[in-house]
Order: structure tokens, then C-alpha cells, then sequence
């Protein structure tokens, strides 16, 4: 089963005619809706959607929004039966979303109580896992959890997309690494994707993947670098991409695929979530990812 430990939230999506520039004082609201999404909660639903047995560890914020949270994770064939959930409220985003191109701007509040103190995470906690997803948010808690996994012997991938002081100490539990467009670089100061891959390589042994947006996405495996574009599609709205990515290179661990195939597959997932509108809202049916693999649109 693949276990998920990260965030959860409540999003208030505004559909916008486009995104605030500079200056900007009053802009007018195409559509405006309550969904529910945050990384790892949106990453479980997709990994569910692709036919995977998934299991959504929290947190989530003991009030009206995490019940509902759950309900919808439940509906979507997540087990939630050992989700966390904290005496704090749950996570809650605005997303501003721009309708000719489905570029988004995220305004985020999260509540400390939301951490999940390490004795709440014994060992037994990970039972039947056989990958962890973790984010980087309660840094403490998934790190904790990561190096559990590992010493296990199981499969940990993560969705990381800040630098913080304990970076490299996270990733060294990380055994394969789904890094944010612009992580490679912030962690090595090398601008340059592949260059900065290569030189995360003296740190890190595993396979290294980096999500390149509507470029697509690389890896470095080994010494070998893979690069494979985006599909072309019409995107509304592109929250969620990133997550349900991991979902797609999560399945091609599973099933093993290689390296090319797995990207092509998880940029494929990405992108049929980029038509859809939300985060969880936005997973793709499995068809329609096999759907656009083979249409005309693939790159
Ligand atoms: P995040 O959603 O975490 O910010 P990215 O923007 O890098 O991450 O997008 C994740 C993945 O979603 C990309 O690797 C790509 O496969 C896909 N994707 C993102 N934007 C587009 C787009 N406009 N068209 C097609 N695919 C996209």
C-alpha cells in the first residue's frame, strides 16, 4: 500500500480573467468554489485513481473541513482509517486561478498544532507500506517517518519545494527524490536543470526527478540524463499538476517501468489533471491518462 504523510487543505478557488500584476488594487471574479487538495491529501487521491491501494496518514484539522476532507479522500477510495487528525484547524488556501491558462497564485494558512509530535509516529505506524510519500512541510514529522521507511527497507518519495536548513539531511531518507521546478537549482545555486542534477549526485545516490512544469519533466539516473516534454493540452487549471505527477511516477516504480516510460506517464497524469478543474477535484480516471498517451497530443 502506498502511505502519504503531508498536507491537506480546504481551497477557496477564484477562477480570475487573469492573475493580479503589480499595481493591481480591484479585480473582478469570474466563479469562485470551495475544493478540497494540499499535496500529499491530492497525491493519495491520485495514486487511488490509478488503480494503487493508498493510504492518507494526515494531518488533517479537527473541525468541519477536515470531516469533509476525509469524506472525500473516502470517496475517492482512500483508506483514511489511520489518518492523524490535530486539535487545530484545517489548512486553508485561497487559489487564485488565471482562466486563459490555468497558471494559479496560491495564498496558504496553516496552524502549528497541525505538526504531529514524533511519539505519535511509533514504528508499527507504517505497517503495511510499502512506499511513503512525504512532503516537506512538518519537516520534523516526515522526516521522522522517512527515516523509518528507509530503515525498513521501503521506498520513500517526496515532494519537496523549499530550501530549508535540514534540505540535504531530508533528502539523504529520501530514496527517490520528486524535486519542484527551481529545487535543483536553490539547492546547488546552478541554474542550469541538468548540471545541477549532476551535481546533487555527489549527495545523493538515488534516482533524482525534477518536475519542469509545462516543459515536462527530467531525471538523473545514474550518470544518465531524461528529459521528456509536457503533453500539449488545454490547460483550466494547473493546480494539483505536481501532485498528481508523483502519483503517475509512483505507479511506474510499482510497476517498474523504465525511467522514460515512467516521465512519459506521469507528465501524461499531469497533464489530463490540467484540464480538470481543483486539486483533488482534478484527479484523472486512469483512462483518460492512457487516453491522451495516445492521442495526438503526445509529444
Ligand atoms: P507543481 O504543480 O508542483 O508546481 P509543475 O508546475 O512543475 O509542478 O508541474 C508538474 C507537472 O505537471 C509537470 O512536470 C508537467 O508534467 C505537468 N504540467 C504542468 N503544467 C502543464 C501544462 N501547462 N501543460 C501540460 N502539462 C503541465
Amino acid at each position: 500500500m502506498i502511505f502519504g504523510f503531508g498536507e491537506s487543505s480546504v481551497d477557496e478557488v477564484l477562477v480570475v480573467p487573469e492573475l493580479p500584476r503589480a499595481g493591481a488594487s480591484k479585480l473582478p471574479v469570474s466563479s469562485s468554489s470551495t475544493r478540497y487538495g494540499g499535496q500529499v491529501a491530492t497525491c493519495m487521491a491520485a495514486c487511488a485513481a490509478l488503480g494503487m491501494p493508498a493510504a492518507y496518514l494526515g494531518p488533517v484539522g479537527d473541525d468541519e473541513h477536515g470531516r469533509a476532507l476525509l469524506d472525500v479522500l473516502r470517496t475517492r477510495g482512500v483508506d483514511v482509517s489511520r489518518t492523524i487528525v490535530r486539535p487545530a484547524p484545517t489548512r486553508r488556501a485561497v487559489i487564485m486561478v488565471e482562466e486563459t491558462t490555468g497558471d494559479r497564485l496560491v495564498f496558504w494558512e496553516r496552524d502549528p498544532g497541525l505538526d504531529v509530535p514524533v511519539e505519535e509516529l511509533p514504528p508499527g505506524f507504517l505497517d503495511v507500506a510499502t512506499i511513503l510519500h512525504v512532503d516537506a512541510v512538518d519537516e520534523r514529522a516526515s522526516m521522522h517517518l522517512a527515516a523509518l521507511a528507509r530503515a525498513q527497507g521501503r521506498t520513500v518519495t517526496c515532494d519537496i519545494d523549499r530550501v530549508t536548513p535540514q534540505a540535504w539531511e531530508f533528502l539523504a531518507n529520501v530514496t527517490h527524490p520528486i524535486l519542484a521546478s527551481g529545487l535543483p537549482s536553490a539547492l546547488t545555486r546552478i541554474d542550469d536543470v541538468r548540471t545541477s542534477l549532476s551535481t546533487m549526485r555527489t549527495r545523493h545516490a538515488g534516482v533524482l526527478c525534477v518536475t519542469l512544469g509545462d516543459r515536462g519533466a527530467a531525471a538523473l539516473v545514474g550518470d544518465d540524463y531524461v528529459e521528456v516534454p509536457a503533453f500539449t493540452v488545454r490547460a483550466v487549471d494547473t493546480t494539483g499538476a505536481g501532485d498528481v505527477f508523483r502519483a503517475g511516477f509512483i505507479l511506474g516504480l510499482v510497476k517498474a517501468w523504465p525511467i522514460e516510460e515512467t516521465l512519459r506517464f506521469a507528465n501524461a497524469a499531469a497533464a489530463a489533471s490540467c484540464t480538470r478543474a481543483g486539486a483533488i477535484d482534478g484527479v484523472p480516471p486512469l483512462e483518460d491518462v492512457w487516453a491522451l498517451i495516445h492521442s495526438l497530443g503526445s509529444p
